[in-house]
């Protein structure tokens, strides 16, 4: 197992190409974020997987800046193509990958919903996944692959 966690599983980046990176680690299924932050900064609704940072190896970072959109949180975006790619606590801790920023085939699915009551008044949720109001943190409900 421990090779497995530890050899190449994913791979992403920006538009441009001035942020690269693998990840080391089999990834959580999508979270689809509803919250308003997300929306705006993503441009429509923003889909997150996750990794430790151990796992997450920069080949290229010359573009990467980071906003901090609350207290809590800060946005890692890149300063020429100004991609969304990253969401972590200030304080640490697994770092979200935005979905679009992935190579395909990313072998990954969408999990659930959350921050389903700040959802936009523009569409509807209607793919039957499981939906949190308010809740970030739904990893109970994913599993990884
Ligand atoms: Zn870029
Ligand atoms: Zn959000």
């Amino acid at each position: 197992m421990e090779d497995e966690k530890k050899s190449l599983r994913a791979t992403g980046g920006c538009l441009c190409a001035k942020i690269r990176f693998e990840i080391y680690q089999p990834l959580r299924q999508i979270s689809i974020c509803h919250c308003k932050q997300c929306r705006q900064s993503a441009g429509y609704l923003a889909g997150f997987t996750v990794c430790d940072p151990e796992n997450l190896v920069f080949l290229q970072d010359e573009g990467l800046k980071w906003y901090e959109s609350s207290e809590h949180a800060k946005r890692g975006f890149c300063d020429n193509c100004g991609s969304s790619i990253f969401w972590t606590e200030i304080k640490g801790g697994n770092m979200g990958i935005a979905a679009g920023s992935l190579d395909e085939p990313t072998g990954l699915t969408s999990g659930i919903h959350i921050f389903t009551e700040f959802a936009g008044d523009y569409y509807e949720i209607k793919d039957g996944l499981p939906q949190r109001k308010a809740d970030r943190h739904a990893d109970d409900l994913l599993s990884s692959s």
